[in-house]
């Protein structure tokens, strides 16, 4: 099992499978997946769609609707540093008073997360009544107002009573984000927040969770495939490739020094912040069918150092440093490193 290295986890996440019943087959979507998130860090899981990172922080809290099942693994969450819940373990009604309450998510797709026939401040409120901070919606109201004024929504005593359709994209992901933070959470996960806004608006995003997480003292778990992002907003970074992980380090250093060969590749796609790059490469060769997961190590189909060993055998996740991890063959001592 992977060591994890964290003074004072706010969650832990021990060798997690998560598998998916489909007529097709079982799709093998996470298989042994462990990290734990530092209390008031922001965290990334990055990496291509379809490689796990969603399924993974739905997993945090039991969010895995049929035909998909949690198969193994523990799910640890310190609401303070002495005190652990096994999350896994807890019934549907005893987790519900831990999600949306001190677990919140923000969503991609804020036109989606929602309702159309109630206003913002009735859904703010109806969070806070959800988990018994109010009796009443009426009680949440000047609360829900704060909350959008905190989330720097212009005249937030006018657009506490309109509808959804009423807002821009823009607004609406703030408006999702006030509701996310209703009832003061403890961890935010932050699920591809700003995919469906407009470049622009994407920033302001950003920097308002920047300066929510600093006003709150929030965890932040994100969920990214955009490496600028991680770059700009993460404090420690897991990538993630056909439901494992491959690599944990912190930001910088993952930029810098990236040690698994699909961590190398992924960085010549996408512009780097930290480097000259004369021209972006595409990864050669598509993502596995997890139905029919690759043997041995998942990347090796696509990877330009396969050797023997990589078809035959899982990579074990080695710390190459106090920080920094990776599951590859090459830095198991029996091949040389790339250059
Ligand atoms: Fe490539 Fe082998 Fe490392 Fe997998 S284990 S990334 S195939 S070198």
């Amino acid at each position: 099992m992977t060591e994890l290295r964290c003074n004072d986890p706010i969650i832990e996440v021990h060798d997690l499978y998560v598998y998916f019943y489909t007529y097709a087959g079982v799709v093998r979507a996470i298989e042994g997946v462990s990290f734990c998130i530092e209390r008031g860090e922001t965290y990334c899981l990055v990496g291509e769609t379809g490689c796990g990172k969603s399924v993974t922080s739905r997993a945090l809290t039991k969010l895995i609707l049929p035909p998909g099942r949690i198969e193994k693994g523990k799910v640890y969450y310190y609401p303070e540093p002495s005190r652990r819940i096994d999350i896994l373990a807890l019934s549907e009604e005893e987790v519900k008073k831990i999600r949306g309450n001190e677990i919140t998510y923000i969503f991609q797709d804020p036109g989606t997360a929602l309702d159309p026939l109630y206003t913002i401040g009735y859904q703010i409120a109806e969070t806070m009544l959800v988990h018994g901070r109010i009796r009443r919606i009426k009680e949440g109201i000047p609360h829900a107002v704060e909350l959008l004024r905190k989330t720097l929504i212009p005249d937030p005593e006018r657009r506490v009573k309109a509808y959804p359709h009423e807002l821009s994209g823009g607004m609406k992901q703030r408006a999702v984000i006030a509701t996310a933070l209703a009832n003061n959470p403890k961890l935010v996960i932050a699920d591809e927040p700003t995919t469906a806004l407009d470049a622009t608006v994407q920033a302001q995003i950003m920097e308002l969770l920047r300066k929510l997480k600093k006003e709150e003292g929030l965890t932040i778990l994100l969920i990214t495939h955009n490496m600028g992002l991680v770059a700009e907003m993460c404090d420690r970074v897991a990538v993630m490739y056909a439901g494992t992980i491959v690599e944990e380090a912190p930001t910088e250093e993952l930029f810098k020094n990236p040690l698994h060969p699909y961590t190398r590749l992924l960085l010549r796609a996408v512009p780097n912040p930290l480097r000259r790059m004369d021209k972006l490469e595409s990864i050669p060769g598509t993502v596995p069918n997890l139905i029919y997961p690759p043997p041995g190590c998942r990347f090796h189909p696509r990877c330009p150092h396969a050797m023997d060993i990589c078809r035959e055998e899982r990579p074990p996740e080695i710390w190459v440093n106090e920080s920094h991890r990776v599951a590859c063959h090459l830095y198991t001592g029996k091949a040389s490193l790339p250059g």
